[in-house]
């Protein structure tokens, strides 16, 4: 017989709040305090709440698994104060063997983000550049812990609880087959409802722009949002990075809310992004000294800098982003290591509130979604063979070959992290590419 472990790493179970960091590397380490993830705080989201409400013994299961694998002393769930159904669930299961605590957040934006999860309720602050497992730690999502108590059960990850958000007839929060198209749930949920329109996989403060026509679910896909062409979102989404450069140049006023208010510098991280605007001010970037640019490196991309704090519009998150992609190609480390950190003073009365963050952002509109039994037709699954940290799956399957719901379709890469990948549904591999597997229903 497996051990527990063995099986998590057989079911192919990664982080499902979007990191998608394999689930066996994280629970085999040991630990003092364990912490669930429930905090959902991204705006249009409602998997995490649904899963509570819904899903709860299941969950509990893979917490007591969880618990045990990483001897944990202490374990918190931690969720929204507003989640007034959901913790009277919790509350219920006390006392069935586990003695876990309930921690409620207020309704701010990024409670989820980790080393904001683990500061708020251990008071440590995890290191710059660093993971909670420095300050003894391990963060673990609501439906990562479902999918890991399917895995000690036999079970493949195969399927992903994804919310519907935004411009479309019906928002909806679903259960549906990994690798399932974008345009079978737009469908599912009415159809998109505006003219002109961009579709996202995340949330409207740390989602990524898809081309919905060739899209599929992944493992790690939470939310497929649809956002008006002139949304502040898309809009920004959408600048290029020279003209981010050129407009930071030309009309940033060095306010300093950009830094205020950004979460890492808060948690008392050296990260200043209206410092990085003023070094803007001598020109061409590509001709400056990339060095003095090099906190990129403790950018969380948490988006609040750009969409919600810059009184003129602009975006730090997206130089910062651009900037991690350039300094590593010109040879330049990350130095920022420090351990002993302290919070900024100001930090509590510093959080941003998610109802006026809606309005900011332009999403106020949208209602919460409840949970419907998904029945559309899946007669084809794109499987991404990255849909997790580490390096890509490798294929052992080939085209024509028939597999089941639950059949390895692509194995971990050998000495690598990363993680296994079933099939979804029954049928036939009708191709195998670079990036991506795709079966049809038989
Ligand atoms: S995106 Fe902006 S606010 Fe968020 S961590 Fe980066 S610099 Fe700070
Ligand atoms: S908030 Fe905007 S205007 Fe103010 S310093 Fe930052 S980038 Fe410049």
């Amino acid at each position: 017989m497996a051990n527990e472990i063995e099986m998590i790493r057989d079911g192919g179970v990664v982080g499902a709040g979007g990191a998608g960091f394999p689930a066996h590397v994280k629970l085999d380490a040991q630990i003092e305090h364990l912490i669930v993830n429930a905090a959902e705080c991204e705006p249009l989201i409602d998997v995490d709440k649904i899963l509570l409400e819904r899903e709860f013994k299941l969950v509990y299961e893979g917490l007591k698994v969880s618990a045990r694998l990483t001897g944990a002393k202490k374990v918190t769930i931690a969720l929204k104060d507003k989640y007034k159904r959901a913790i009277e669930i919790l509350e219920g299961f006390k006392k069935g063997g586990l003695d876990f605590d309930i921690f409620k957040l207020g309704n701010f934006y990024p409670a989820g983000d980790e080393q904001t999860l683990v500061y708020e309720i251990t008071r440590k602050v995890v290191p710059e550049s660093g993971i909670p497992l420095m300050v003894g730690c391990v963060v673990i999502n609501v439906e990562t812990l479902l999918n890991v108590a399917r895995a000690t059960q036999g079970k493949k990850v195969t399927q992903k609880y994804v919310t519907i958000s935004g411009e479309v007839a019906s928002p909806v929060t679903v259960r549906v087959p990994v690798g399932t198209p974008v345009q079978v749930l737009l469908d599912f949920a009415g159809g998109v409802t505006a003219d002109q329109y961009a579709v996202f996989d995340g949330g409207p403060m740390m989602g990524k722009v898809i081309d919905h026509n060739g899209y599929a679910v992944k493992k790690t896909t939470k939310n497929i949002m649809v956002l008006p062409e002139d949304n502040i979102v898309t809009v920004q989404r959408k600048r290029a990075i020279k003209g981010q450069i050129k407009r930071s140049q030309a009309i940033c006023l060095s306010c300093r809310m950009c830094t205020d208010l950004c979460p890492r510098y808060l948690l008392g991280h050296d990260l200043f992004p209206d410092e990085m605007m003023k070094r803007l001010y001598k020109g061409d970037m590509d001709q400056e000294d990339m060095k003095k640019f090099d906190y990129a490196y403790l950018c969380c991309d948490c988006g609040l800098c750009e969409l919600y704090n810059c009184v003129v519009d602009l975006s730090a998150r997206a130089i910062f982003n651009y900037l991690k992609e350039e300094l590593p190609k010109r040879g330049i480390e990350n130095p920022y290591k420090r351990q002993e950190i302290t919070a900024n003073e100001f930090r509590e009365y510093r959080k941003v509130p998610v109802d006026r963050l809606k309005q900011r952002l332009e999403v106020h509109k949208y209602m919460d979604t409840k949970f419907a039994e998904f029945d559309g037709r899946v007669d084809r699954i794109k499987l991404y063979l990255v849909q997790h940290v580490g390096a890509p799956s490798v294929p052992v399957v080939k085209e024509g070959d028939m597999v089941s719901e639950g059949d390895l379709v692509a194995d971990i890469a050998p000495g690598g992290l990363g993680a296994r990948i079933h099939s979804s549904i029954d049928g036939k591999v009708l191709a195998v590419e670079e990036d991506n597997l795709q079966i049809g229903k038989a």
